[in-house]
């Protein structure tokens, strides 16, 4: 079967954590929300949403990433709503 193009899928590997490493971590929402607390801790585009409650939307930096270019990725916030 083909991947849908409805969901652009992001692989979930060490060398793509690392690139979300240079992103997440640094953002506001990342830091008010303490999502290093909290699974998945990264790579939120390819693991699904952080457990995390009742987050605000708050400067994501997802537009700026490799892989949300590589993938055709759209509105960011991935911790949130995806
Ligand atoms: S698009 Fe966002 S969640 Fe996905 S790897 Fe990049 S910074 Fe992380
Ligand atoms: S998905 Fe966006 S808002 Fe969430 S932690 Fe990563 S850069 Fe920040």
């Amino acid at each position: 079967m083909f991947e849908s193009a409805k969901a652009p899928v992001v692989p979930d590997n060490e060398e793509n954590k690392a690139l979300c490493r240079k992103y997440c971590p640094i953002c506001q929402n990342y830091k008010k929300h303490d999502l290093h607390r909290n699974e998945p801790k990264e790579l939120f585009c390819a693991r699904g949403s952080s457990s995390a409650q009742n987050m605000k939307e708050i400067g994501c930096f997802c537009p700026a990433c490799e892989l949300f270019t590589k993938h055709h990725l759209r509105g960011g916030y991935y911790c949130v709503r995806r």
